[in-house]
């Protein structure tokens, strides 16, 4: 049979009983300990006082006997005397005197040559009648005689006092401990219900149900916290699988259109026998689709590489406007496409730590978008400057002021989501999948950067991105 109780509740109640029975039992031999103590120094200190009240009532009869004064004995407190016991011994141990309540027992052994020479001694004994008694000897000087007297007083009262009260303390056990169990029981079974109801509750939570919590029945204990921090926990996988569900969604749907266009293009080809030029134009058009789509899909692998943090930072020092120069000169075949005037000024040449590939990546496609996005033959500025941050430190900043449509303010965080494109049709008709952004935002951040975009005062967008800048050894 299993004694060790299985569930929490009844073993917090197994423990608190164990522990509280400990204490009792602690108590218990304390308070008779301290109590015993306690009485038999009163006793002592009682026997020395009717010691020193014997010693003033003893007297030598004519004879040479000793006694007690008889007289004294009918005054009422001497009475208290007379139940005592007591002995008067010669020094080599001869009685002398020994009172009624003795009986003719002996009070204590023979006693040593220096028993009672200095002050009180103290002794227990028990008579040859079974009383155990606390006993003080005390050597004092009669007529210029020597005599050790013994006062002692029987130890039965005292130790069934004692009794009584261990009686009491351990009656109260049962009582205290049942009371005690019943009530820590109670107690324990409150303070977990609500783990219970947190599990009932957790066991209907399924991936499709993640819009669930846990009930907090009191937000500022521990299981309240739990529950929290549980329901924080369920918040961040619902905004996961959300988000997972969103992208999973917006992949589809984004490689459908391609896909559908490449197999119409092509179904469309077959349809009749055509020219080889013409066949060599709805091959171009396929292939136009289907470059559209693996660099998709390469910026989709991009973004899950990074999503699942397999992408290692390659960091080394660079200037920021070097890397600029670079990418603005690969943009520049696109913007002479759209005789658009892509201007670059630069005004800092300092340097930046980060991973080198991913920067180009983000600047490229600041840089692409505002090729795309603005009218043909309008200017395109690009600038690179410091910046002072109030703590000192300084920033590289990289600015692209272009002439198309703006952003709209409520859309200026958004552009940077995943798949977000402000008019879909007229960003697909760029060749936009809405990635660009979101790609540029991750880039810049992973290297300790930050993006953003600002409205002009024509209308247009400056989009801007901030590194820190690598101080001068
Ligand atoms: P896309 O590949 O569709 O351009 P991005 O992530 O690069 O995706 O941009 C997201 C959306 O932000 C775009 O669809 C477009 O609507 C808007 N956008 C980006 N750059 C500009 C810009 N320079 N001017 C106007 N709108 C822009």
């Amino acid at each position: 049979m299993k004694l060790y109780p299985s569930n929490v509740r009844s073993r917090l109640t197994f423990w608190y009983v164990l522990f509280l029975l400990l204490i009792l039992s602690v108590n218990l031999v304390s308070t008779v300990f301290l109590l015993s103590w306690h009485l038999q120094n009163q006793l002592f200190h009682d026997e020395i006082q009717d010691l020193e009240t014997v010693e003033g009532l003893l007297y030598f009869d004519s004879s040479g006997a000793l006694h007690l004064n008889e007289e004294y004995h009918s005054h009422p407190e001497s009475k208290q005397v007379l139940d005592r016991y007591m002995e008067v011994l010669s020094p080599a141990g001869d009685v002398l005197y020994r009172n009624e309540r003795l009986g003719g027992l002996r009070l204590g052994t023979t006693p040593g040559p220096s028993a009672g020479t200095e002050g009180y001694d103290r002794a227990t004994t028990t008579l040859q009648d079974g009383t155990p008694v606390l006993f003080v000897s005390h050597l004092h000087l009669l007529d210029s005689q020597p005599l050790l007297i013994r006062v002692g007083y029987s130890l039965l009262p005292l130790r069934a006092r004692v009794e009584e009260t261990a009686a009491m303390l351990l009656a109260a056990f049962p009582l205290g401990i049942g009371l005690a169990g019943f009530a820590g029981y109670k107690l324990a079974r409150r303070a977990l219900d609500p783990l219970g109801r947190m599990a009932a509750q957790a066991e209907l939570i399924t991936a499709n149900q993640l819009s669930k919590r846990l009930p907090v029945a009191n937000a500022s204990d521990e299981l309240g916290q739990m529950a929290q921090v549980l329901n924080n926990l369920l918040e961040r996988l619902e905004n996961s699988f959300g988000q997972l569900r969103q992208f999973t969604a917006d992949v589809s749907h984004e490689l459908r259109t391609p896909l559908a266009a490449i197999r119409s293009v092509g179904e469309v080809g077959l349809q009749t026998t055509r020219s080889s030029e013409e066949y060599r134009e709805t091959i171009g058009s396929m292939l136009e689709e289907v470059s559209r789509l693996t660099g998709m899909v390469e910026t989709l692998l991009t973004i899950s590489r990074a999503d699942a943090g397999q992408i290692e930072l390659h960091t080394s020092p660079f200037a920021f406007s070097d890397l600029v120069e670079e990418a603005a000169e690969l943009i520049q075949v696109l913007a002479d496409e759209k005789e658009q005037n892509l201007n670059v000024s630069i005004e800092e040449k300092g340097k930046i730590v980060a991973d080198r590939v991913l920067m180009r990546l983000a600047v490229v496609n600041i840089l692409h978008n505002a090729v795309r996005y603005s009218p043909e033959c309008t200017p395109i500025s690009a600038s690179i400057s410091a910046v002072n941050a109030e703590n000192g430190q300084r920033w590289i900043q990289f600015d692209v002021t272009d002439n198309g449509p703006g952003i709209p303010a409520e859309a200026r965080d958004k552009i940077f989501d995943r798949f977000y494109r402000l008019d879909s049709s007229r960003s697909q008709e760029k060749g936009g999948a809405g990635l660009g952004l979101a790609v540029a935002k991750w880039a810049v951040e992973m290297n300790g950067g930050h993006i953003g975009v600002e409205p002009t005062d024509h209308g247009s967008s400056r989009f801007f991105i901030q590194m820190p800048m690598l101080r001068a050894s």
